[in-house]
């Protein structure tokens, strides 16, 4: 069996040893006799597996006791409208930075609620950088600060975390959580689609902190209620067991590697070495300021782009796949979550170079 260099941006490549575990687990989780997914989540197998996942979840980023985690479903996407309904808290508007295609459908899905007011904006330079704190207005009746940590599109990543007072800081961090460690008590409310860099799609992590539970819209929605499931252990209804058992696995794993600031240097070698090569090569191109640079997500693009497809043929018949940029800005991106070994990248930069060898003559 040969598996293969998957640059995918979400759904995303998984450490290898997780799905290995799960496989030998797949019939008989710990002598239950049963697969996690045909476990009852009352039952007291389930609910020691969803207990240890938060555990550890907490141990790695450090969340303070006055945090509750939740393990929801409906994607990063519900959470463009399960914070406005929330955390208005009977303000009128709320606060975004724009920094490209995910602050943009978060700006746009928060409107029909509030007055969703940009205070700053990368749209200037085609969301090519991060907008210095310094050059942020806030409003002065927001309810929250809501900014994308990575843009998994555009490859622009936050490196520094926004101070904003009294005002509770809201982050998509959908496609770098866990890539670093984190001051989660500098924020009110992180969340994070699964797919990307934790495990698989249909679980989404949300952090908040207890005072901003329990204030939604007058008669919300039973299950658009933090309330309902931070009151019920994220049980209220049948929780995606099985994905919280994988991201459970994946969280045991971070701890094995040594946690989150060994992951983080990890991170920075992968990232180095592709941005290195990108910035020595005159025939690939990435568009992003150097210091807001993702190093989950890397965009490229090659110097004619009539060679997109030679490039990405060779590279499946080198076994590296899902380079193809977003449909929306076109060219590559190669995707280098906490799961994606340095040998892939080693390889990547290799067939760049050789690709760029044989256009170049
Ligand atoms: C993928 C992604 C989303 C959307 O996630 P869904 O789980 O598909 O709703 C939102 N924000 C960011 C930054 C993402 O990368």
């Amino acid at each position: 069996m040969a598996r293969v260099f998957n640059f995918s941006a979400g759904p995303a490549t998984l450490p290898e040893e997780v799905l290995k575990q799960a496989a030998a687990e797949m019939l008989d989780w710990h002598g239950s006799g049963q697969s996690v997914m045909e476990m009852s989540h009352r039952g007291k197998e389930y609910m020691s597996i969803q207990a240890q996942a938060e555990a550890d979840l907490r141990e790695l980023l450090a969340i303070p006791a006055n945090y509750k985690v939740l393990f929801l479903q409906g994607g990063a996407t519900l959470q463009f409208e399960m914070i406005p309904i929330n955390l208005l808290r009977g303000k009128p508007a709320a606060d975004f930075v724009n920094t490209g295609e995910w602050a943009k459908k978060a700006i746009k899905e928060a409107k029909p609620f509030c007055q969703a007011n940009v205070i700053a904006s990368a749209e200037d330079k085609n969301f090519s950088y991060a907008p210095a704190q310094s050059t942020w207005k806030p409003s002065k009746d927001a309810a929250y600060i809501h900014y994308t940590a990575n843009e998994t599109i555009g490859g622009v990543e936050f490196h520094w975390v926004p101070k904003t007072g009294d005002v509770p800081l809201v982050c998509d961090m959908s496609s770098n959580i866990l890539s670093k460690p984190v001051d989660v008590s500098k924020y009110g409310l992180i969340y994070a689609g699964a797919q990307k860099n934790i495990g698989p799609a249909g679980l989404t992590i949300v952090i908040v902190r207890e005072d901003l539970i329990g204030q939604a819209v007058p008669t919300p929605p039973t299950m658009l209620d933090y309330k309902t499931h931070a009151e019920n252990d994220s049980m209220f209804n049948t929780p995606p067991t099985y994905g919280i058992y994988i991201a459970g696995l994946v969280f045991q794993w971070l701890k094995k590697q040594g946690g989150l600031a060994v992951i983080e240097k990890r991170n920075i070698e992968k990232a180095n070495l592709l941005y290195d090569f990108l910035d020595k090569s005159s025939f690939f191109k990435n568009p992003v300021r150097k210091e807001d640079r993702s190093r989950m997500n890397v965009p490229f693009t090659l110097k004619d782009e009539a060679l997109d497809d030679e490039f990405l043929k060779g590279a499946k018949e080198r076994n590296m796949l899902q380079l193809k940029g977003h449909r929306s800005v076109g060219g590559m991106r190669a995707s280098i979550y906490n799961a994606m070994p340095i040998e892939g990248v080693k390889a990547l930069v290799a067939y760049m170079q050789e690709f760029e060898a044989k256009h170049s003559k």
